[in-house]
């Protein structure tokens, strides 16, 4: 038998049970009961993107009633994402909000008793450590295998569990990555380590890989892998852990073909788990610059903080401007620029990435 001991988590004060009947049928559960529940109260839980697998997993846990979500995604809401994104409406599409904030707004509605963050960021080296720091667990609902590697390094390095989760076409597919806890590092439990990424997979796939540009995506397909995701998670958070799945299991929903590879422990020589090399949190790995769907480029490498009262009037007369005041919409077809306050910025209407560089030097400055 695996050692599952649990200290008391230290430093969080969440917010008690107090709203019976609301998670009364949940807490009728024999795997949840009220002790469950009470855990799930102060559970800490970031989720990284927040399109469709995102917002599916961030509302399963906040109707579920875990303490605090940090909703962290780099993109705003349009009218293409409406078809899967279960926690937007034509409203967000109209006004440009950004994801996180929009799904936080929409969250606080059906729940507003948790504590829910909203981080616009990209989740890169220099940004990880302050996005994901005060969370417990991490959902991975990224549509890209550099920022998975990415979350891979950390959390081994942090001992911080992940939850892989990733959907195309009719098929999701998802793993848990229970990382060693290092001598030092405080924690709310102790386990034995299973594989993570790297151990299964060394590297990202190469070449073309299927996107849901390419392969397209049913809605049922992502909540299958966010059903399947949350509920790893409500396993952790209730202080569960050795019941947790220990192999990457994907499922077709067209065919009804199941896959299931072990992940039940780490890989002798693994690079980031065995050796502790963090080549992507050195910043060695490929940045991830095109967005999946979009026909746009993300321009990332500007630190900058961006006046938009300022912008908004050099750029009036060049075309048409707008402000949500989290973001900055210039429009100046065929192509829309995108500014968010620390320089950030998504370029529509190309891929080509000389281009959108040349257009943000351009319009926002180089
Ligand atoms: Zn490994």
């Amino acid at each position: 038998m695996q050692d599952f001991a649990h200290t008391p988590l230290t430093g969080t004060s969440g917010p008690q049970v107090e709203d019976a009947e609301r998670y009364s049928r949940q807490v009728l559960f024999h795997g949840i009961n009220i002790e469950g529940q009470r855990h799930l109260a102060h559970g800490r839980v970031a989720v990284v993107g927040v399109g469709a697998t995102g917002a599916a997993s961030a509302g399963l846990l906040a109707r579920a009633g875990v303490g605090k979500l940090t909703l962290i995604d780099r993109d705003f809401v349009e009218a293409s994402n409406l078809q899967r994104q279960i926690l937007f409406d034509e409203e967000d599409a109209a006004a440009a909000l950004p994801k996180a904030e929009a799904a936080r707004r929409h969250i606080l509605r059906f729940n507003s008793s948790i504590g829910v963050i909203s981080r616009i960021a990209d989740v890169v080296p220099s940004t990880i450590e302050d996005l994901l720091s005060d969370s417990d667990l991490v959902l991975d609902c990224t549509d890209n295998f550099e920022t998975r590697y990415l979350l891979n390094d950390y959390c081994v390095r942090e001992g911080k569990p992940w939850i892989y989760a990733a959907a195309i076409g009719a098929y999701a597919a998802t793993m848990n990555i229970l990382p060693v806890v290092e001598a030092g590092q405080t924690r709310s439990w102790t386990n034995a380590p299973s594989a993570c990424l790297a151990c299964l997979f060394p590297s990202p796939p190469d070449g073309q890989v299927q996107t849901c540009d390419t392969a397209g995506i049913l809605g049922s397909a992502v909540n299958f892998a966010a059903s399947l995701q949350v509920t790893e998670a409500m396993k952790f958070l209730t202080r569960q852990a050795g019941i947790m799945r220990r192999t990457l299991l994907s499922f077709d929903l067209w065919t009804g073909e199941r896959a299931e590879l072990s992940a039940a422990t780490p890989r002798v020589g693994c690079e980031v788990c065995g050796k502790r090399s963090f080549r992507y949190l050195n910043g060695e790995g490929r940045p991830h610059i095109t967005l999946c769907g979009r026909n746009s480029v993300q321009i990332h490498e500007h630190n900058r903080s961006v006046d938009f009262a300022e912008l908004k009037e050099r750029l009036s007369p060049l075309g048409r401007v707008r402000s949500n005041g989290m973001l900055l919409r210039f429009e100046r077809p065929p192509h829309t620029l995108t500014v968010f306050p620390d320089g950030r910025a998504l370029v529509q209407g190309t891929t080509d990435i000389g281009l959108a560089r040349s257009l943000y030097a351009r319009f926002v400055g180089s």
